[in-house]
């Protein structure tokens, strides 16, 4: 067979370890970023520079491909809707249209049977002195979040006056679940009730963005089946191809509850590069350019440890590491606060 070129839109570090993960199944990557100091460019065969509307640009990158996927969610649907009618575009644009919106995404998930948080739409600020039982809860933009970015914690009404929010967007408020704990599950499909599944992952978070992760999750039989059940039924639903992560919470009563999908590759299994035989990243490249899919064999125990900010630089002054740790750097030009700039994944 002649080799396949797979493009990817979005250069950040997931960008990277699919650039990797495609180098061992002879997959070459061409990726596509509107940030010239994209850190991918450093892992991937060839590295595109220009906007997401630049059209010229992108049926130029279209047309050297063979098909094409995504490493973050925020691309503009028409973006991706173009490319598909040049080259198909994986997992399907409509998937990530209704993921990339808070509203639309957990419509969704409950029109499956599936818990979420309590929720309500925000469209002017009015809207809110109706949801008093909706609160403590957190505000959040209906698109384009991450990392907790357009994130606001509500526990008065009167505490709106002195945040200056802009209501020229949309916006949905969750109630707060009292955690216990949250996890994620990682699924990769391949076609119609053929998928494999990662075991459910134990996530820690802090300023609401992911610090470690670990297998295995301490979680009851329960929760463990229930929540592989619920994130087969939501890629099931969405015919979805590839690589797909759905985070849930628990709260003190053992309640599961669905909080976002990802459609993509996720932080939480970076551990799969390690401690399994096919990673999240290998997985996702086989399903989107239809190559095998190979026995899924967990070889250990692990955790991760996201570096974050300025975390990173006592790593890259070469510190000792043991035969079971393993470090990884994005190579971002810049450190920044609350930036992901590597992890450390540990096998126990
Ligand atoms: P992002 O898109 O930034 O990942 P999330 O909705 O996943 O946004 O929120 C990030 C983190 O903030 C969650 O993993 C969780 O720790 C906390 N969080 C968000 N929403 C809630 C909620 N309704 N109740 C409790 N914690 C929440
Ligand atoms: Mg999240």
């Amino acid at each position: 067979m002649s080799e396949i070129k797979l493009g990817i839109i979005g250069g950040g570090q997931l960008g990277s370890m699919l650039s990797n993960a495609a180098k061992k199944l002879n997959v070459k990557t061409i990726i596509y970023c509107d940030d010239k100091d994209a850190p991918a460019q450093n892992f991937c065969d060839e590295f595109i520079f220009s906007s997401y509307d630049n059209k010229e640009k992108i049926t130029e990158f279209a047309k050297k491909t063979n098909v094409i996927t995504y490493e973050f969610e925020n691309i503009p649907y028409e973006t991706l809707n173009e490319i598909n009618k040049i080259k198909s575009v994986l997992p399907k644009p409509s998937v990530n249209r209704l993921i990339q919106h808070r509203l639309a995404e957990k419509d969704f998930v409950n029109k499956l049977n599936i818990r979420t948080t309590r929720y309500a739409s925000i469209e002017k600020k009015s809207d809110l002195n109706t949801l008093e039982d909706f609160l403590p809860g957190i505000l959040k933009t209906t698109t384009m979040g991450y990392d907790g970015k357009g994130q606001y914690p509500i526990k008065k009404i009167d505490q709106l006056e002195k945040l200056s929010i802009d209501f020229s967007k949309g916006y949905i408020l969750e109630k707060l679940v009292k955690l216990k704990k949250e996890i994620s599950v990682i699924i990769t499909r391949f076609g119609n009730n053929n998928y494999q599944l990662y075991e459910p992952i134990e996530n820690t978070h802090e300023d609401q963005i992911l610090k470690y992760s670990k297998i295995p999750a301490q979680i009851s039989k329960d929760i463990f089946n229930k929540a592989n059940d619920w994130a087969i039924s939501i890629a099931e639903e969405l015919k979805y191809i590839g690589t797909l992560c759905v985070e849930f919470f628990i709260d003190r009563n053992e309640n599961l509850y669905v909080n976002e999908i990802a459609p993509r590759v996720h932080n939480s299994g970076h551990l799969t590069i390690n401690a399994y035989n096919v990673s999240q990243f290998e997985n996702h490249i086989r399903a989107v350019c239809s190559l095998e899919k190979v026995p899924l064999n967990k070889l250990s125990n692990a955790k991760m440890v996201n570096l974050i900010g300025n975390q990173i630089i006592p790593f890259r002054e070469n510190i000792k590491l043991k035969d079971n740790e393993f470090f990884f750097d994005y190579l971002k030009k810049e450190i920044k606060d609350k930036r992901k700039m590597g992890h450390i994944t540990t096998l126990i």
